[in-house]
């Protein structure tokens, strides 16, 4: 076997091979000279072979790195005619047009980023952690370009913070197959809006379910743009709701308290948010003492409680009826972060009567987000929006993007 077959094997060549090679950079980098099978000259666009109008400048592909050293791939892509897509440079086997690196450095990379990470998989790869984004983005970009969104029954929408100083993305997902299939910048309406000018007016008819937290923009456009949706708003932001009115409560009550007053009403903040499952003796002594301590955060705290009850009700009429009478029963309390609350439940009652009907939360959206929040913190954060967008379609994305590599390209 000659030596250059020998480097074909190694590296599996597939579709090309190798010409020669040589190193440079005192042996840090291997060149590799490169040619496709069958003297190549196909279009990239139908993949027929075109007639050679001319060979361009020599041009590198990067390869994955083999024993520390960085691989090169060299090869004068020719300029072609195809008899129906005019002048095209040919396809080059081991690239994607116009890539400046081959198919399976770019798999390796979606891989490694994946798992680990861009500043690691950028020092395994031989490349700038900044290069590695760019190709990273030029990649991910080109799999999810004419991507569409498919079977989209069952939406959640949510809001995600990508930086510092409150600012926020919107996430939508397909909580059927647990995936997110858009981000945009922002959390108004005209950010949601933008995600259903993507759907088609079939797309839009449907969407089934739609669950969402109770942010007037979400709604909104929900009901705007899916009429066939039941709206259903996400049971952990309604209790999120009614646990911050609480904590108004005891906020306030906290303000207004003397010094000695203040010692009762220590260590309740957790406590208050409990739910009702996890409350251990101990809590409920705590809560007793409260009962005479402060009547006021007593009282919000048994709304509380008992507004847990309306997520066990399976047929709709008893649920009603409990609302009615939870919500009856809350006005009357005088305390007004709860009544504020009444006002936005009996404003949104019908989607979170919804629930008790479809059984849908967000709890997927919300593993989803956990993710999210991982990729974040390993990143220590995203230079721009697009680049956190380029993470979360990679990790939770619609699309396997890894997996739109061809695949003999695929490994590792
Ligand atoms: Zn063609």
């Amino acid at each position: 076997m000659t030596a250059v077959r020998l480097v074909s094997k190694l590296l599996k060549f597939k579709g090309f091979r190798a010409v020669s090679f040589w190193f440079e950079d005192r042996g840090r980098d291997l060149v590799i000279a490169v040619k496709p099978h069958k003297n190549g000259c196909l279009c990239p666009e139908c993949g027929r072979r075109g007639k050679i109008v001319h060979a361009r400048p020599a041009r590198r592909w990067r390869d994955v790195r083999v024993c520390g050293r960085s691989v090169w791939l060299l090869y004068r892509p020719r300029e072609i005619r195809c008899p129906t897509h005019g002048r095209h440079v040919e396809q080059t086997p081991w690239a994607a047009p116009s890539a400046r690196v081959s198919y399976r450095f770019e798999y390796v990379m979606l891989r490694y980023c994946q798992a680990m990470p861009q500043a690691v998989a950028a020092q395994l790869l031989g490349v700038a952690p900044s290069t590695l984004s760019d190709i990273l983005h030029r990649v991910i970009e080109r799999q999810r370009q004419g991507h569409k969104i498919r079977g989209l029954i069952t939406i959640g929408i949510d809001e995600i913070s990508c930086a510092k100083r409150h600012k926020y993305a919107t996430v939508v997902y397909d909580l059927e197959r647990s995936c997110v299939v858009w981000v945009g910048r922002g959390r108004a309406r005209k950010t949601i809006d933008r995600f259903f000018r993507f759907l088609s007016a079939y797309q839009k008819a449907k969407v089934k379910w739609a669950c969402c937290d109770m942010s007037e923009a979400f709604i909104g456009a929900i009901e705007q743009h899916c009429a066939n949706a039941q709206l259903v708003l996400d049971r952990f932001h309604v209790v999120k709701a009614i646990n911050d009115a609480v904590d108004e409560v005891r906020k306030e009550q906290w303000r207004d308290a003397s010094t000695s007053q203040r010692t009762a009403l220590k260590g309740l903040r957790w406590l208050l948010y409990r739910h009702s499952t996890t409350r251990s003796r101990q809590d409920t002594k705590t809560l007793k003492a409260l009962e005479k301590a402060n009547r006021r955060i007593y009282r919000a705290w048994r709304l509380k409680d008992e507004f847990e009850q309306f997520w066990e009700y399976k047929a709709r009429w008893a649920a009603e009826a409990f609302l009615k009478r939870w919500t009856t029963t809350a006005l009357k309390s005088r305390l007004k972060p709860l009544r504020r609350f009444v006002r936005t439940v009996r404003k949104h009652a019908e989607g979170i009567l919804a629930f008790v009907d479809t059984r849908l939360t967000n709890a997927v959206a919300e593993g989803i987000n956990r993710i999210i929040r991982l990729i974040k913190n390993r990143a220590s954060g995203f230079r721009s929006l697009d680049a956190f967008a380029d993470m979360i379609f990679l990790c939770v994305g619609d699309l396997d993007i890894p997996a739109q590599i061809p695949a003999r390209f695929r490994t590792l």
